[in-house]
């Protein structure tokens, strides 16, 4: 019989319109929007993948960007296993806002808490605002992953939610 997946928490954080919600409906449902909603409050998806003989469920949280849902958040973070920090790249003040989100998950977040940061909108890279060489160096200086990705043609979705669960379980 196959053993029941794994679960883990997985919570979206970034500035308003740098494709939280996107992202989250490319890797769930291998949808994509050219007008999403913005996202009101936190919003809820699930997806199960396989690693070799193991399954891992994602139970990804979603919220809105704007200041005024701050106060959700210590209920957003509690249990969460992972975050995605993301930024647009074609966007410098949404890689300067990852400071504050990451000053935010310090103080909300569980302590052991798994941090990606996906560099989103990756298919408009001719306009990319921030040096690659610069947000691998953020990255690493907070100690999280770093992946580009497009939730407009998918490059690096499913891979951001596989280096959480690699790095969560080195023996997947
Ligand atoms: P959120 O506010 O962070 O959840 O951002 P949304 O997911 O609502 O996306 C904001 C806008 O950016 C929408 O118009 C999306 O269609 C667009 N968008 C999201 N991801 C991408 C991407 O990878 N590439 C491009 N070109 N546009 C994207």
């Amino acid at each position: 019989m196959q053993k029941a997946p794994t679960q883990v928490k997985v919570v979206l954080l970034g500035d308003s319109g740098v494709g939280k919600s996107s992202l989250v409906l490319r890797f769930v449902a291998d949808n994509f929007k050219n007008d999403a909603d913005a996202t009101i409050g936190a919003s809820y998806m699930g997806k199960i993948l396989q690693f070799n003989d193991k399954m891992i469920k994602f139970n990804i949280w979603d919220t809105a960007g704007q200041e005024r849902y701050h106060s959700l958040a210590k209920m957003y973070y509690r249990d969460a296993n992972a975050a995605i920090m993301v930024y647009d790249i074609t966007k410098r003040d949404s890689f300067e806002g990852l400071k504050r989100w990451h000053k935010e998950l310090q103080e909300f977040g569980p302590k052991d808490i798994v941090v990606t940061i996906a560099g989103n909108k990756e298919d408009l890279v001719e306009t990319e605002a921030v040096p690659q060489e610069e947000a691998k160096e953020y990255s690493k200086s907070i100690g999280a992953l770093y992946r580009k990705t497009s939730a407009k043609t998918n490059y690096g979705v499913e891979q951001v939610f596989r280096d959480i669960a690699t790095k969560m379980c080195p023996d997947l």
